[in-house]
């Protein structure tokens, strides 16, 4: 089969490998689908010894032993496999279980994973949507949202649309908040209103906090959802924030930041927390969304054969995308 392999200095390119073989549990999977992650940013920087590829969805094309999945199936991938025996995976939490794996091998025709973490298509679903709402950028997103205080009111923020910011939006927006979004990045700028439907956009945290305070009374945001990962936008985070509001942090920084406790949580009530991957059970929810009409296939701006996988890297990592595909396997 042919699969991608990430050599180093931003090089990606098609191998010829062995189809993997099945141990108790796995099943192969025919990938239709996948998807380029910004998480990825790393192995294509640096190169790495596996296929990359941990949001793909595919047919079954063969089971060993795992009952629940059959031949012919139409799955997404959780990228998530849990031990599946302890506190966080029996309660349906595998992304806090110790001996928590990520799927991977989705840049491939095929790719092994344990039967476990195959998530059924609806039967109306195509991959390309099965991708989005099976991976992180939509899952991380509905997490996020549902995170919210039902008693919220409706003006948000989201800072930074990448790919999961543009997911947060969408899904914000088909909760029926008004959402503000910033991104210096032009391209994403205008994909947040084109393409997730954001009400109004800013290129930086001042005008964005400007027009925030005059939409409500110069009390802040109701919520703010941070993608972008920024230290300095994450601070700002608990300054645009309403007293009592929510922030949650979605964009990864494993840097610190600077936080005055009295003046930006105890004197405001902030609640500030995070959302980590999703769950089966988020995914479920979403899949009934998608049946009610939430329909992310606008999220993805550019599609690529397999074989220009190194085009669809390049792409992405320049920052002018929304989602990207690898569709054709041929
Ligand atoms: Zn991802
Ligand atoms: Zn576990």
């Amino acid at each position: 089969m042919k699969g991608v392999r990430l050599t180093g200095s931003r090089h990606a390119e098609l191998a010829e490998l062995p189809i993997p073989s099945l141990r108790k549990g796995e099943v192969l999977i025919k990938v239709k689908v996948s998807a380029v992650c910004g998480s990825e940013r790393i192995d294509y920087e640096n190169g790495c010894g596996y296929v990359p590829g941990h949001e793909f969805a595919g047919e079954v094309a063969e089971t060993n032993g795992y009952g629940r999945i059959r031949t012919g199936d139409r799955v997404a991938v959780n990228v998530l496999c849990g031990c599946g025996t302890c506190y966080y995976c029996k309660a349906g939490l595998p992304q806090f279980c110790r001996s928590c794996l990520i799927c991977q091998g989705g840049h491939a025709q095929y790719a092994v994973v344990p039967g476990k973490c195959c998530l059924k298509l609806p039967e109306r679903m195509d991959y390309e949507t099965g991708v989005l709402i099976g991976g992180d950028t939509l899952g991380v997103a509905f997490r996020a949202a549902s995170k919210l205080p039902k008693d919220l009111g409706k003006i948000i923020m989201v800072s930074g649309t990448g790919p999961i910011g543009l997911g947060m939006i969408l899904t914000l927006k088909y909760f029926g908040y008004y959402v503000v979004a910033v991104e210096p990045n032009l391209f994403r700028n205008h994909f947040a209103v084109s393409a997730a439907g954001a009400d109004e956009v800013f290129s930086s945290q001042e005008a964005a906090a400007e027009r925030i305070c005059e939409l409500t009374g110069g009390m802040g945001a109701d919520a703010v959802m941070e993608c972008s990962g920024n230290g300095r936008a994450q601070k700002h985070t608990l300054k645009i924030v309403k007293p009592q509001g929510t922030v949650v942090f979605c964009g990864e920084n494993y840097s610190q930041i600077e936080i005055a406790p009295s003046q930006d949580i105890i004197h405001k009530e902030v609640c500030i927390t995070g959302a980590f991957y999703f769950t089966e059970n988020d995914f479920h929810n979403m899949c009934m969304l998608y049946e009610r009409g939430f329909d992310p296939i606008k999220l993805v701006s550019h599609r690529f054969p397999l074989h220009d996988a190194q085009k669809a890297y390049q792409c992405f990592f320049e920052g002018n995308t929304g989602k990207v595909l690898l569709t054709d396997r041929a």
